[in-house]
């Protein structure tokens, strides 16, 4: 091991983003704009039902009043659906949260691309998940030609194996990237991934994907956290940057090769963290991206 090994500068403040999911138990939305204002925090990643509840208008007013960055927007997605009027509602319900995305000034809208398909009660119908897949390819393509001319690029986010079933069965990164070269070949800002280390950090793959991701400008948002051991439950047990196992500078390091000057968006689902008071949990992940990513 050499002297320089391991000694990584730390990440720039500046690129420090909160998804609103992580305070989303202590905060409304426009109590979450205020508090990064009063944080010194610059960039922020709401989600839709957050938007929904404080009005899209005057969101967008607050976030561009607090001369916030806005590094996503959650989300797109969820494609499969059992029949046609099922896949129908979806491209509408996509084309309304792009709508959004560009309202709010979205950076990119994230796609969670859905896992099998449910019946009414969100039960799984069958057990096609090649099927599935395809029509998550054919619902990216559709809503790509409706985003592309809008200018909203879409970053496919791969979730971890354990949620292929219900969430989406977009799994690793270089299934993403299949995927974007499949459906968008060459087109690189306007249909790319999502890289959040929750999913991705056990991927022997993973430094090859992204360096790929990079050289074909498909890098668009790049999420943190931390994996806990053990995890307890699994949706809502995500980790603060640094108590957790995951190598996260060297993940970033790997970003910063590949050509990735975007966000650091801090996104943690947490039983734990909602518990804890809002400015606490920020000062917490001020004080972790600064030395534990
Ligand atoms: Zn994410």
């Amino acid at each position: 091991m050499t002297a320089a090994s391991g000694v990584r500068a730390a990440p720039d403040p500046a690129r420090l983003s909160i998804n609103t999911a992580t305070v989303r138990a202590q905060w409304t939305l426009p109590e979450i704009v205020d508090a990064l204002a009063r944080h010194g925090i610059r960039g922020i990643s709401p989600w839709r039902d957050q938007v929904a509840r404080a009005g899209l208008v005057d969101s967008a007013r607050r976030i561009r009043d607090a001369g916030l960055f806005v590094s996503g927007y959650c989300r797109g997605g969820m494609f499969p659906a059992a029949d046609a009027a099922g896949r129908r509602a979806a491209r509408d319900d996509n084309r309304r949260a792009v709508d959004e995305a560009l309202a709010i000034g979205a950076r990119c809208l994230v796609l969670v691309v859905g896992g099998l398909p449910k019946d009414a009660a969100g039960r799984p119908v069958g057990r096609d998940l090649a099927g599935a897949r395809a029509m998550v390819r054919d619902g990216i393509a559709e809503l790509l030609d409706y985003a592309k001319p809008a200018g909203m690029p879409l970053a496919i986010e791969p979730l971890h194996p354990m949620y292929a079933a219900d969430r989406a069965c977009v799994n690793t990164l270089a299934q993403a990237n299949e995927l974007c070269d499949e459906v968008a070949p060459g087109d690189g800002p306007s249909l790319g991934v999502a890289v959040d280390v929750y999913h991705v950090w056990w991927d022997p793959q993973l430094p090859r994907e992204i360096a790929r991701a990079g050289a074909a400008q498909r890098l668009l948002a790049y999420h943190i956290c931390d994996w806990l051991v053990p995890t307890t439950d699994l949706l809502n047990d995500r980790g603060m940057m640094g108590d957790g196992v995951i190598d996260l500078p060297a993940i970033r390091a790997m970003m910063e090769a590949a050509g990735y000057r975007g966000a650091h968006e801090v996104e943690i689902f947490s039983g734990r963290w909602w518990k804890v008071p809002g400015d606490d949990v920020l000062a917490t992940c001020k004080a972790r991206h600064a030395g534990a990513s």
